[in-house]
């Protein structure tokens, strides 16, 4: 899949204003089992390496819509430059500006170890089996995979950022330190304490059975909480928000979830923190 010189990225580029980009902006925090590339530019490897200037690509993008106004809406082109001309340029002024004590970040304490599924795809969690697979595979996964998929899981179950760091870097062809580790130190793992991302990005199983079609094949049942078959996604949530309450007791974007948790029953918390546990300790079982 993936170009080696300027003229393959060009192809690469091209081919994603023609068949790709009309539909950018609609789909691109979707996620599908059969579907590993969605609307993505798949551009990311050429830009990192430098085979194909972000510039270029910008205006590549502006001018195929202007000549296709007709057929493209402007919020698929709105989303796409922002990705480039916002966070991609964001996270390479964090990187400059806050290494090398960046890298040593971990405002959570979180200690635990990565599960070994990240490295083999063998896990009965659907959306995790699909992703970490597609990564193994492709060596790529699209945005909302690598955040609310497999970062979003290793958040939850407090893994310490250095592994979490390792595996991105190791898995991903355009993982090159600057773009890699503040996005998975800031933005996915909230190592840094809000330097990249006002909260952090986490969720239960019901926000990725909203954007994806996972859960209606999964081994577990993305409504239940506490059972023996529920979504492991969905007692984490809350366990972690109550582990690292004091993290967020000042944080208003976090003011609604911590709300809800103070509201909570007692012994349903206590269930959920149970099964949180039990996975947080044995992950691979699940
Ligand atoms: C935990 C985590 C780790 C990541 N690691 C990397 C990495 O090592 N290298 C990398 O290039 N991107 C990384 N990203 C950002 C993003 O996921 C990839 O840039 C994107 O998936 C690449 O696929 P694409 O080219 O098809 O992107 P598209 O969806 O087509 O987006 C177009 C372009 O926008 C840029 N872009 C979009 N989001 C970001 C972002 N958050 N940061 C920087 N650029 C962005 C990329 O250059 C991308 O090619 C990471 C995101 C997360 C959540
Ligand atoms: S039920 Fe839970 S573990 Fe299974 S695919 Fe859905 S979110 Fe993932």
């Amino acid at each position: 899949h993936w170009p080696t010189s300027y003229e393959e990225s060009k192809a690469t580029l091209d081919y994603f204003c023609k068949h790709l980009l009309i539909h950018f902006g609609d789909y691109q925090d979707a996620l599908h089992t059969e579907q590993r590339f969605l609307f993505h530019s798949r551009l990311s490897f050429s830009m990192n390496s430098k085979m194909l200037h972000p510039l270029e690509v910008v205006n590549t993008v502006i001018e195929y819509w202007q000549k296709h106004q007709a057929k493209i809406n402007i919020s698929q082109v709105e989303g796409f430059v922002r990705q480039i001309i916002g966070w991609r340029e964001y996270m390479r002024g964090i990187y400059w500006m806050q290494m090398p004590e960046y890298a040593t970040l971990n405002k959570l304490n979180n200690t635990n170890s990565l599960p070994d599924f990240y490295w083999t795809g063998k896990t009965k969690m659907n959306c995790l089996q699909k992703s970490i697979q597609q990564s193994l595979d492709e060596s790529y996964a699209h945005h909302i995979q690598r955040l609310m998929i497999t970062g979003n899981f290793a958040l939850l179950a407090q893994v310490n950022p250095d592994y979490v760091d390792e595996w991105y870097l190791g898995i991903y062809i355009d993982a090159i330190e600057w773009v890699e580790i503040t996005n998975t130190r800031g933005m996915s793992q909230w190592a840094d304490g809000g330097i990249v991302a006002t909260k952090p990005y986490v969720s239960s199983g019901s926000y990725i059975n909203k954007m994806s079609n996972y859960c209606k094949e999964c081994h577990y049942n993305v409504k239940h909480k506490t059972e023996e078959d529920a979504c492991p996604f969905n007692s984490l949530y809350w366990n972690f928000l109550d582990d690292k309450k004091e993290y967020f007791q000042r944080n208003n974007r976090m003011s609604m979830m911590m709300r809800l948790l103070e509201k909570m029953d007692g012994a349903q918390l206590a269930a959920m923190k149970t099964r949180a546990y039990s996975i947080i300790k044995n992950p691979d079982a699940y």
